[in-house]
């Protein structure tokens, strides 16, 4: 016996399923497992180093060595960074560091402070 969810709209009970839907008889809301899970899946989630999940606003510390474009000079290890805040993309960090500027930075390449 399948354990039924609640309807996410009315909290009823009494709901059923019909082929992979589930249905609300009490608000008529028809609805699958597969599209909760894949709003989940959609969710941003960015990660340091460590595997902790960063947010905005957060304080990292840069572990590598970084060549900056368009400049000699790189930032160091151990670089602290204020308030980041998360963006999409293959650079997923956006911040202003000290002497540099705005800059893009990789979340592998950091650590929570
Ligand atoms: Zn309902």
């Amino acid at each position: 016996m399948l354990d039924l969810p609640k309807c996410p709209k009315c909290n009823s009970e009494y709901t059923y399923e019909d082929g992979g839907l589930f249905i609300c008889p009490e608000c008529a809301h028809e609805w699958t497992l597969e599209s909760e899970n894949k709003t989940n899946e959609t969710e941003n989630v960015v990660k340091d180093s460590n595997g902790n999940i960063l947010n905005d606003g957060d304080s990292v510390t840069i572990i590598k060595d970084l060549k900056v474009k368009g400049s000699s000079s790189s930032i160091k290890i151990g670089t602290k960074v204020k308030n980041i805040r998360l963006v999409d993309g293959d650079h997923d960090i956006d911040c202003k560091i000290d002497g540099f500027g705005a800059m893009q930075l990789k979340s592998e390449f950091v650590k929570k402070a």
